[in-house]
């Protein structure tokens, strides 16, 4: 399994330092920003696992950003924990409701940050291994892979298997074809963005003798939807 990734977005270089060297210790692969606007850099990039974010920054604050971060498309399920100098800091940005999933007060031990961390990730990381997607008799096995409509398995390739779950698990929104890049395939991956159609007309194939092809729905100018509103 690959290292979870964090950015780190921090000000201050002996923090950053420690929570490098904790990370990196605890397995991790740690990106830095020194503000808000490095952040957006690192994050075109390549999409974090997590994301440490200090309040106190210069430029963008850390709410601002974390706000900023939970409005856009892409960054909107990425888990943030907040990085706070004083508890009152900490209530404030409970209070103006940020959008940060966790607070962590300085000065904090590394064990606490890990901790942290992990529980974060596991609460926003992928469906728990056991579970099932399901709209209108469309079954998706998490564990085994396999994707059924009614009592029939729907043999897939494996992108249109990645795509299926994207859609079935973040199901009634638009996804452009850059999103649906970033999410399926990954943004360090460069493809064009017709492949998604190309996928798209695979995957609806192999469910149109059952009905479900509607279900994966062109959106005119934007994208594709997953939806069992037809
Ligand atoms: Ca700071």
């Amino acid at each position: 399994m690959n290292a979870k990734r964090i950015l780190l977005v921090e000000d201050e270089q002996p923090i950053r330092e420690m929570v490098v060297f904790a990370l990196t210790n605890a397995g991790y692969e740690v990106e830095e920003a020194a503000d808000a606007r490095q952040a957006q850099a690192r994050i075109a990039e390549r999409l974090p696992d997590l994301v440490l974010l200090d309040w106190m920054l210069p430029g963008i604050s850390g709410i601002d950003y974390a706000r900023r971060l939970k409005k856009d498309d892409l960054t909107r399920e990425l888990p943030i924990i907040m990085l706070t100098a004083r508890a009152e800091e900490e209530d404030k940005v409970q209070g103006l409701e940020s959008g940060a999933d966790d607070y962590m007060t300085k000065p904090f031990s590394p064990r606490e940050m890990v901790a942290r961390i992990r529980a974060v990730l596991r609460r926003g990381g992928p469906a728990a291994e056991d579970e099932m997607l399901c709209a209108n008799g469309l079954t998706l096995d998490l564990a085994s892979h396999r994707v059924s409509a009614s009592e029939t398995l729907l043999e897939m390739g494996p992108t249109e298997y990645r795509l299926l779950e994207f859609f079935m698990s973040h199901p009634e929104r638009v996804y452009s074809r850059g999103q649906l890049l970033d999410r399926v395939w990954g943004s360090n991956v460069y493809v064009e963005e017709r492949t998604v159609d190309v996928h798209i007309r695979r995957l609806r194939k192999v469910l149109e003798p059952h009905g479900y092809d509607a279900l994966v729905q062109t959106v005119r100018g934007a994208g594709y939807r997953f939806s069992t509103r037809i």
